[in-house]
């Protein structure tokens, strides 16, 4: 960015100064904290030029400059400019949690809901968890300047539209985005919960500061989130990452999607799971599962091995199409660790083309269950609009 030619008038001067302003806000809105250094190389601004925005900003409560980093002074936007709300609907459950716009989150809660629950009653379930959070931290919505909502779902980037395949039926053909919208009075941005678990890892978990990562959820929906060049690829209609549907049998079991023989019919953790009922009896959890394979049951570290090659085949195209420098391993099955790992680094490197694998390392998520609903954060971050004072 080109810092703006400032001998115009008293009316480009005051246009210019917002301009500025608004370019230091966006840049603290999706890195929490930076120096004022950071900040110059971040918007493309000069030093001295910064150094006069951050001190009308401060005067103006927009932002705070503290210490915090060693000797060196950091700028966060302030508490008072608002709150962000991240809401995470998955297969059984949804949470809310609230952040400040300086990353931090202040309040977060989580309530159980059935499979077939409707759109509609997940919202209202979503909007009393909300109420609670905020009266946690004596505000109320009109402190609220942006949402941000994941569904295990694919959304369509245009219409809004929750896809089919679809873990949760009750959603199926809703434009969540929509009907969220008008319960809370502001627009909410959506994506599935993939997107956000690479947007989490990214903006707080093992990924900061990594350019070309992917985020593997591994649970009863497989799916991948791809950060490419710093930003979150979405692909023309939000459908980037699907790798659950990457064909690994063209005659194996059908597929929700309509498809034969997708990774995600032969790794899910349902599918995981069924395969060792003959053997080791129905219900069974995929904690039960792995530590029986660490107590030394054979069969059942046989089949997390045999779930992490397969899915080493498929991250191993990944690879050879993207290039990425980290895969986080996320979701239900990642708590496997090295079982599933070790295997999946294994395949990747006997499938994958060697440049395109050399680089690449593959570890475990870091935020665990909190991945999705930290992304929810972290999107409605990237999209609240602030208020500035000039
Ligand atoms: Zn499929």
């Amino acid at each position: 960015m080109e810092e703006v030619d400032e001998s115009f008038g008293p009316g480009s001067q005051a246009a210019l100064r917002d301009a500025n302003q608004q370019r230091v806000a966006r840049v603290l809105q999706s890195s929490g904290e930076l120096t004022q250094a950071e900040i110059a190389r971040s918007t493309g601004l000069a030093p001295a030029t910064v150094s006069n925005i951050i001190r009308d900003m401060t005067n103006d409560g927009v932002v705070v400059v503290s210490e915090l980093r060693g000797r060196r002074r950091v700028v966060r936007l302030a508490p008072s400019v608002g709150l962000v709300v991240g809401i995470d609907f998955g297969h059984r459950h949804v949470t809310v949690a609230v952040s400040d716009m300086a990353h931090e989150i202040r309040a977060e809660h989580r309530a159980e809901l059935g499979v077939e629950t409707s759109a509609a009653g997940g919202i209202a379930r979503a909007a009393s968890l909300l109420q609670t959070a905020l009266n946690d931290l004596d505000a109320d919505m009109s402190a609220v300047v942006g949402i941000g909502m994941g569904l295990p779902a694919p959304i369509d980037g245009h219409s809004g539209e929750v896809g089919a395949p679809s873990i949760l039926p009750g959603w199926v053909g809703m434009d969540a985005a929509a009907m969220m919208s008008e319960r809370f009075g502001m627009r909410v941005a959506v994506d599935n919960d993939a997107n956000l678990g690479v947007l989490a890892e990214h903006m707080w978990g093992a990924g900061v500061g990594v350019d070309n990562m992917a985020y593997l959820k591994l649970s009863d929906g497989v799916g991948a989130g791809l950060v490419l060049n710093g930003k979150l690829f979405r692909g023309r209609d939000g459908t980037a990452g699907e790798i659950g549907h990457t064909t690994m049998d063209e005659f194996g079991a059908v597929c929700r999607c309509g498809n034969r023989g997708c990774l995600e019919t032969i790794v899910a953790s349902g599918a995981v799971l069924e395969l060792l009922e003959p053997r080791r009896g129905r219900g069974l959890t995929i904690p039960d599962v792995v530590q029986m394979a660490r107590d030394g049951d054979k069969a059942c570290e046989r089949i997390l091995t045999d779930t992490g090659r397969h899915v080493g085949v498929a991250v191993a195209n990944l690879c050879n199409i993207f290039n990425p420098e980290l895969i986080l391993v996320g979701g239900e099955l990642a708590i496997a660790g090295e079982l599933l790992m070790a295997p999946m680094r294994e395949v990747v490197r006997r499938c994958g083309i060697p440049s395109a694998t050399a680089n690449l390392q593959i570890l475990p998520a870091a935020l665990g269950a909190r991945a999705p609903v930290l992304g929810a954060v972290a999107l409605a971050l990237q999209a609240a609009q602030i208020p500035l004072n000039s």
